[in-house]
């Protein structure tokens, strides 16, 4: 399967059909080609809007949710961004095309290097990718303007609440990781943080500590 014209317009139609109606974000959804972060058994899917199963036991997120949860950043294009869960790496490749610097943290070195090496077959210069807990958040490169966390957790982590800017957005699932979470927008307030919920969604859980590959 290859993103030709017709894979394009069925994928952007799901999208839209899911509530993704910020242009920028479409046009990034039809640039990045999200058959180069699934390989092997589940590539020719790569243009369902479904999660699928990649390296280390972890999913790659459905295009909508992508979509949606990117749309509920604002990204304004001057953005320096942190993402926790690099995964295959489609979330931040999606990112770099609307923020002006992208950092994605993962707690498996494989996944991490995997993404690497597409960023860099893809040109894409702004996204550095670390191995790390991202619970921790990633104190060398705070502050944030926004923050995705694309793991579940059970509360929003404190040292990433302390990583973003005033006026800065973070996203992230909140709830247990056997059930369905909400999708939570924190927004920092020169007070204090703003909460918003704003769907169900499903996430793999946000783990402490390293993987071992
Ligand atoms: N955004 C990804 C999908 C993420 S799946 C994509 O676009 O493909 C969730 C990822 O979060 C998994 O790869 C998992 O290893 C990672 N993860 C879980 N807990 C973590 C933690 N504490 N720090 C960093 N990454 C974590």
């Amino acid at each position: 399967m290859s993103f030709d014209a017709d894979a394009k317009m069925q994928f952007l139609f799901a999208l839209r059909s899911k509530g993704v109606t910020d242009k920028k974000v479409l046009e990034a959804m039809e640039k990045v080609d999200r058959g180069a972060f699934v390989q092997g058994y589940f590539a020719d899917r790569a243009y369902e809007d479904m999660p699928l199963p990649i390296a280390c036991g972890q999913t790659i997120s459905q295009p909508s949710v992508v979509a949606l949860m990117t749309q509920a950043l604002r990204l304004t294009g001057r953005d320096k961004v942190l993402e926790v869960g690099t995964g295959s790496g489609y979330q931040a490749a999606i990112l770099s095309l609307l923020a002006r610097r992208v950092y994605t943290v993962d707690r498996h070195a494989r996944l991490v290097r995997a993404a690497r090496d597409v960023f860099d077959r893809l040109g894409m210069t702004n996204i550095t990718a670390f191995t790390a807990d991202g619970s921790h958040g990633l104190p060398d490169q705070a502050p944030f303007d926004r923050i995705i966390v694309t793991a579940a957790a059970e509360d929003p982590p404190g040292p990433l609440l302390a990583q973003l800017k005033i006026g800065g957005i973070m996203m992230v699932p909140v709830g247990q990781s056997d059930a369905v979470q909400s999708l939570i927008r924190v927004t920092r307030t020169e007070t204090g943080f703003d909460y918003d919920e704003l769907r169900p969604v499903r996430f793999v859980p946000l783990v402490e500590g390293l993987g071992k590959d």
